[in-house]
């Protein structure tokens, strides 16, 4: 398998406070890798320095071979190949679900409406929120919402999809309807890294574990090696906390 994503030396400072210190990781097209780690070790300014939401402060991020740091690589493009999912669902709230997942593929991608619709139903149908086509968000349930964030970055046809703890925010009986839903999708060959609190779904569907613990990788393996021989102190330390 060739990469698809390389980070290569990144780091991130917010003023003196260095989050991300020297993280080097390689995705490969394909790949599910989850990211685990205690609050605080850096795993959301992980993902939001690949998407660029954050300016690393030092390293290279390489895409299909290219290091989207140099000065006028395409930003705007980049961003396009990847998707994001956030704990706070960030749907828009004065657009009904089936807009939700049309409007970025009309915008940004400049796909034709009707086009556009026929992808966004299509990809509400495989999170199971077909029914919901016209409902506003504030008439879905946490899982809902999540499930149609899914579906609308599935529907931006991302190369990799980024999660951020996308079940954190929810009441507990709903967090194994979004779990479901995104391993339905670790089916279909996308490229996915998910910083998730949810040990068993990450043990279950992980390619590859990247335990982070005060901004650096501490330990990376197999969900085998991670979660049933985890060799470094810090790694068992935190497993011991939340298994
Ligand atoms: P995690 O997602 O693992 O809980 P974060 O990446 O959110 O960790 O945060 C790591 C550290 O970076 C924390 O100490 C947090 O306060 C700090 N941090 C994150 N974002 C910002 C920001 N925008 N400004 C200042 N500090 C930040
Ligand atoms: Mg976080």
């Amino acid at each position: 398998m060739s990469s698809i994503i390389q980070i290569n030396h990144l780091k991130k400072s917010f003023g003196n406070n260095e989050v991300l210190k020297d993280v080097s990781l390689t995705v490969k097209k394909g790949e599910i890798v989850t990211i685990i780690g205690s609050s605080g070790s850096g795993k959301s300014t992980l993902l939001r320095c690949i998407n660029l939401l954050e300016k690393p402060t030092a390293g290279e991020i390489i895409y299909n071979g290219e290091n989207v740091l140099t000065p006028g690589y395409n930003l705007p493009k980049y961003r396009t190949h990847l998707g994001m999912v956030f704990q706070s669902f960030n749907l828009f709230n004065n657009m009904d679900v089936l807009e939700n997942c049309i409007t970025g593929q009309v915008t940004v991608l400049k796909r034709n409406r009707e086009e556009a619709k026929k992808i966004a139903i299509e990809n509400l149908e495989k999170v199971g929120m077909s029914r919901f086509l016209n409902a506003k968000p504030a008439q879905l349930s946490g899982g809902q919402k999540q499930r149609v964030a899914i579906a609308r970055a599935v529907s931006m046809n991302p190369d990799v999809m980024l999660f951020d703890e996308p079940t954190s925010a929810l009441d507990p009986e709903m967090v194994g309807e979004v779990l479901k839903t995104m391993k339905d999708l670790t089916k279909t060959g996308l490229t996915m890294i998910i910083v998730t609190h949810e040990m068993g779904f990450a043990k279950e569907v992980s390619d590859r574990v990247i335990f982070m613990d005060k901004g650096v990788i501490a330990e990376e393996g197999t969900p085998e090696q991670i979660f049933n021989m985890p060799k470094g102190e810090r790694t068992k330390a935190f497993l011991h906390r939340v298994l």
